[in-house]
């Protein structure tokens, strides 16, 4: 990038929303620069696995059976009350992915970005945008590239300090930069918050898991345990307000790192005494403890996805709970369905209300999935533990759109899309 350069479309943000978006922009044939104001790619594995309308996608940009040799694959969905085994569901999707992949969002990201490397594509680390404007043939975006000084003379410090500042030209963006978005605030838009925040007690462990990813229900909390690719498995327990006193949460000052972040450490004994709890029947397949903490999920939605010539994709413009995996994964799917629309206004002379489309389908997919709009409907067939629990099912079934639909059927559950 020069100081003052010009692309087709600008990807704010090397997540894997971001990384999609470029990848496909790039194999249409339009010119893509991504940046993104950290120094590597993520070394983190928060979200950790691909439904199959992500196993698809990754298949239309030749990455799929790559995915699947390094990933685990989950055949079925076990649906626990409590410790009692209430339903068994297939995975739902187009054909030839019917599964979902145990896959580290980090493995993701690194198989994207290779991808985009072959292209000649490099992410620009270090790269912070720092303002946009519209003009009437693109878009003006301020971007800092940071370097790191070190300061200091009796105590060595570092600090990331900006080292130049550039200016991008480029006919559209697509905000691809997480829940703290710049695009979204440059936008204006507000992320409302939608539905309350949940508090999930995160524990890395062993664990015979086999080929399924296990929900648990019980009168007020979810949980979810997924099987990971090294043969260990995560589990997810939502915290209930008794369970998460404030005292005990500040008591210690103990953190676990993950990532570049640092979360409220959960003891072991607690870690073991959920389990006990809530899955008894996996108590014996534990094994040793990896990291555990807690994490709190907030569930928003931007009351817009863009506009003109910026648009958001991903936690950009979405936030919700883990169990389900279903905020990355919607965001793969929309940076997808983004780069596709962008691709036919820039190269096959469709007008810029496919955009349009895009945000108010996008929008309206998401107050129905964050129980805004519509919701899961029983019938007078659906067993009364489903129909019960039908509102707390929605965000923690490992799937969105259509696919969502299929797989709440085979628990007799119909979507009202409201
Ligand atoms: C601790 C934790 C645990 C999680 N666990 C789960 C889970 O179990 N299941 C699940 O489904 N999801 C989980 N998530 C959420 C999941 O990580 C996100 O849904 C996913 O990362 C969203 O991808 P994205 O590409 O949209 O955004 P991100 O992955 O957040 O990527 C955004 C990128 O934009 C960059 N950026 C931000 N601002 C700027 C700027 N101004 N200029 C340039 N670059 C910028 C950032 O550096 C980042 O690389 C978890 C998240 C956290 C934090």
């Amino acid at each position: 990038m020069s100081s003052d350069s010009r692309t087709d479309v600008l990807v704010v943000g090397a997540g894997p929303t971001g990384l999609v978006a470029a990848l496909q922009l790039s194999q249409a044939g339009l010119a893509v620069e991504v940046i993104d104001e950290e120094w590597r790619p993520a070394g983190h594995s928060y979200a950790l696995a691909l439904h199959p309308r992500s196993l698809a996608l990754l298949d239309r940009l030749g990455l799929a059976a790559e995915a699947v040799r390094v990933g685990r694959r989950l055949e079925a969905v076990d649906v626990y009350e409590g410790a009692r085994l209430e339903a068994t569901l297939r995975p739902e999707g187009p054909e030839g992915f019917r599964f979902l992949l145990a896959l580290p969002q980090s493995a993701l990201e690194d198989l994207l970005a290779r991808r985009l490397a072959d292209r000649g594509i490099r992410v620009r680390w270090n790269h912070r945008l720092a303002g946009l404007e519209e003009g009437g043939d693109g878009v003006v975006a301020k971007v800092h590239r940071l370097e790191k000084e070190s300061t200091g003379y009796a105590v060595a410090h570092t600090e990331w300090v900006i080292d130049k500042e550039l200016v991008l030209r480029a006919a559209f963006v697509v905000g691809a930069d997480g829940h703290r978005s710049l695009v979204r605030r440059a936008l204006g838009t507000p992320f409302e918050e939608v539905a309350r925040s949940q508090v999930f007690a995160v524990v890395e462990c062993g664990g015979a898991a086999g080929d399924k990813m296990r929900l648990v229900l019980d009168e007020a909390t979810v949980s979810a345990l997924w099987p990971l690719p090294d043969g260990r498995s995560r589990w997810s327990f939502e915290l209930d307000a008794p369970e998460v006193s404030a005292e005990d949460r500040f008591k210690s000052r103990l953190t676990t790192r993950m990532g570049e972040r640092h979360f409220p450490h959960l003891d072991e004994a607690r870690a073991r005494e959920l389990v006990r709890r809530r899955a008894p029947w996996f108590e014996k397949d534990m094994g040793e403890l990896g990291w555990s903490a807690e994490v709190r999920f907030e569930r928003r939605l931007a009351s817009s996805f863009g506009r003109g010539r910026v648009w958001l994709a991903g936690d950009a413009a979405h936030l919700t709970g883990p169990a389900g995996m279903q905020s990355m994964n919607a965001g793969l799917d929309e940076a997808s369905d983004l780069a596709s629309r962008l691709r036919g206004v820039l190269r096959g002379g469709e007008s810029a209300a496919t955009l349009e489309s895009y945000g108010g389908e996008r929008r309206a997919a998401w107050e129905f999935q964050l129980g805004r709009r519509g919701g899961l409907r029983p019938d007078g067939r659906t067993p009364p533990f489903v129909a019960a629990n039908a509102a707390r099912l929605l965000p923690c079934l490992p799937a969105t759109g259509e696919d969502l639909a299929a797989l709440a059927g085979h628990l007799g559950l119909a979507v009202d899309r409201g």
